[in-house]
């Protein structure tokens, strides 16, 4: 019979990152008495690397840091320690497509909100292989629901935070799955179109690209960003405001935004149906992939000239 082979921690593969170290996915535990359990006090960030690259990977980790001043949470780390932490968990965990979860949570303490309670936060980095969606994703579409729950007001908890508190979101992602939506949409406070529960919301009229925007109290999502700057490349005239419900069921097209997904093209709202995938959001897909290739170059040519 083989000898199962001995791991060391340099050897983890299917490991996780957990403070300064990796270790094998069955010791990644954290305390009971971590706040980020109890309270859901922490923040997140969700990237995706294709190739062995971690697509916009400095944004991701300056959206981190903006997060966790926020809430006034110190990261245990340097941006560039929190890259090679990531490069070392995909590195140790063989993967070049991947979806890659930062979490740094409060840490441990004893009961009780003061944060003050809780000398050293907690670091969690996930990394799991992501080969992309299914076809049909993309080809047809996808139903969203325009939801009861509203997203977060900016003045209780501001949506640019990435927070560990995911209960609005949850709220609203439970809600679009009683009425078999994908993705839920919610509201403002005010009633205006705001985002979804892990993306940012797109619609097309009259050939005008229209988002919420950021003072809507939404996420600046990474990928809207470069969805905004692709249109301005392709010269597609865009409008960011204050929109309703009602905007979305007389568009000629509507999509939604994230790291992962990309742009993922919708085709119902509410049951009404959209058009099939359109002309401008396939524009703005292949753009978006084309912003992809680019930066592997980049980054490629860089690490080989470094
Ligand atoms: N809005 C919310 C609430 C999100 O959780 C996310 C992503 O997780 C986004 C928008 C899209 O952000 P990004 O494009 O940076 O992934």
């Amino acid at each position: 019979m083989k000898k199962k082979a001995h791991k060391t921690h340099r050897q983890v593969s299917n490991g996780v990152y957990l403070n300064n170290r990796l270790v094998p996915k069955s010791k990644a535990l954290i305390s009971v008495f971590d706040h980020g359990f109890l309270y859901g006090d922490g923040v997140y960030e969700t990237l995706r690397a294709y190739r062995g690259v971690v697509f916009k990977i400095d944004e991701h980790i300056e959206r981190l840091f903006r997060s966790a001043s926020m809430i006034g949470l110190k990261i245990p780390k340097t941006h560039d320690g929190i890259k090679k932490a990531i490069y070392k968990t995909m590195t140790a965990n063989k993967q070049k497509d991947a979806y890659i979860r930062i979490s740094i949570s409060r840490g441990e303490g004893p009961l009780g909100l003061d944060p003050s309670l809780c000398p050293k936060p907690t670091l969690v980095i996930m990394s799991n292989p992501l080969k992309g969606y299914p076809k049909h994703y993309y080809q047809k579409g996808m139903k969203i629901a325009v939801v009861r729950t509203r997203r977060n007001f900016r003045n209780s908890l501001n949506p640019k935070i990435k927070s560990l508190n995911f209960l609005n979101n949850i709220l609203a992602k439970i809600e679009a799955k009683n009425r078999g939506a994908f993705e839920a949409v919610m509201l403002n406070h005010k009633g205006y179109l705001a985002e979804g529960t892990i993306s940012n919301i797109f619609f097309v009229k009259n050939g005008i690209l229209h988002t919420p925007g950021i003072d809507v109290g939404i996420l600046d999502g990474i990928t809207r960003r470069i969805i905004l700057k692709c249109a301005k490349e392709l010269k597609i005239r865009t409008r960011q405001g204050k929109f309703r419900r009602e905007n979305l069921f007389s568009a000629q097209e509507v999509f939604i935004s994230n790291t992962t997904l990309e742009v993922l093209p919708v085709s119902h709202v509410d049951n009404r149906a959209i058009s099939k995938p359109g002309r401008i959001t396939k524009q703005l897909h292949s753009a978006y992939k084309e912003h992809v290739k680019d930066y592997i170059k980049g980054y490629v040519s860089h690490a080989r000239t470094c």
